[in-house]
């Protein structure tokens, strides 16, 4: 079952059906934008981390711009944007199971596959699938930057497992996945600087240990929204793979200094009840809403708080005027984390000025096997 689509073009926003997933196209356009124009500038490859809004038709919209392709983070993520025409994407993921393999060994002949290892065991897998399938799989060591999540140690292990992907007649070594994590949300410029100094250097040094064994690191990838201009300046990274930027969210608007993006996701939603003095309860609780990084911040509207989310009310306290909503009224959420937020729609409803211009299908939503 799909959701009904919630507008048609040409509608105005305050007709929409909430809670509705709705862009503005103008705000998302300049981001796009913007991004591009930073990695024409830098010198840098953009693989625009398609996770975040898990659609073909985002995807060539980057790419229009000058993205070289995509990553995602799962096996039927890449099977939309194969089948969606993108035609370069990576999987910047391990992928542990034969079935999961034998699904990106049959892309390859739709599009060129790469994916993550960090253990010999599942490169060994990963061989034996491509094999049967007498195609080539591209395969990079993915290295702990201590992000703290996957990656081999830097240096003489990964080093090891380079040779090894190296040495296969069916997999081609791509390079280092190198992606810092936990400096993406680091509050302050310094330290996000330092956390990617370091990430850096340990990756410089791991292309170097590689380099000795006559072996080169085509790409050397990661960054995320928050801190992709240090990636690209280390002269170490030659592929940014930054989400968020297209749509930001509440969480990153609280780095310092913010990302140099503008908001352009919302949830549209309706206030259902103002039954009481100075309170109002908005048609979208945590169902609608991602509250994993706080809860979302009212576009617009600095005198309302959104302090309380149950599973579809959202409990408004409103500061300055407390008679000052009304029933029906619709108000533009703000996010705290836009990707989770994306993947509990089927639908996006594009928005010009203040009218609906386009409604799109979230196709790679719920996309998690
Ligand atoms: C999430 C993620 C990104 C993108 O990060 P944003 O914060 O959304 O820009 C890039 N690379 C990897 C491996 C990721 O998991």
């Amino acid at each position: 079952m799909l959701q009904r689509p919630p507008a048609e073009p040409g509608m105005s926003e305050a007709d929409i059906d909430t809670p509705a997933l709705i862009i503005d196209l103008d705000a998302m356009e300049g981001n796009l934008d913007r991004m591009a124009a930073f990695c024409r500038g830098a010198g840098v490859r953009l693989r625009a981390h398609a996770k975040t809004h898990k659609s073909p038709i985002i995807a060539h919209w980057q790419i229009a711009r000058g993205a070289i392709g995509q990553c995602v983070q799962k096996t039927a993520e890449a099977e939309v944007l194969a089948w969606g025409g993108v035609s370069d994407i990576l999987v910047s993921n391990e992928v542990v199971s034969s079935r999961k393999l034998a699904r990106l060994a049959a892309l390859t002949r739709m599009s060129k596959i790469s994916l993550c290892a960090d253990s010999a065991a599942v490169v060994d897998q990963i061989e034996a699938v491509a094999e049967s399938f007498a195609t080539r799989l591209t395969v990079l060591v993915e290295i702990d930057v201590s992000g703290g999540r996957c990656g081999v140690e830097p240096g003489e292990p990964a080093t090891a497992l380079a040779v090894r992907i190296a040495r296969s007649r069916h997999l081609v070594f791509g390079g280092l996945q190198s992606y810092q994590g936990r400096a993406q949300h680091l509050r302050t410029e310094q330290e996000r600087r330092d956390a990617i100094g370091q990430a850096a250097a340990r990756t410089a040094d791991t292309v170097a240990a590689i380099r000795k064994h006559k072996l080169e690191c085509a790409v050397v990838g990661g960054a995320g929204t928050g801190t992709f201009a240090h990636e690209a300046a280390s002269g170490v990274y030659n592929e940014l793979q930054a989400g968020s930027y297209v749509f930001m969210d509440a969480d990153y608007a609280r780095n310092r200094p913010a990302p140099d993006f503008e908001q352009s996701l919302f949830v549209l939603s309706t206030v259902m009840s103002a039954a009481r003095h100075g309170i109002a309860v908005l048609d979208c609780g945590h169902k609608g809403i991602a509250v994993d990084s706080g809860l979302p911040l009212i576009h617009a509207r600095q005198d309302i708080d959104y302090v309380g989310a149950s599973d579809e009310h959202g409990s408004l306290v409103l500061r300055s005027d407390p008679g000052s909503l009304a029933i029906g009224e619709t108000l533009r959420l703000i996010p705290g984390h836009c990707d989770p937020t994306v993947d509990r729609y089927d639908w996006y409803v594009g928005i010009r000025g203040k009218r609906v211009e386009c409604v799109f299908p979230v196709a790679a939503r719920g996309m998690m096997q």
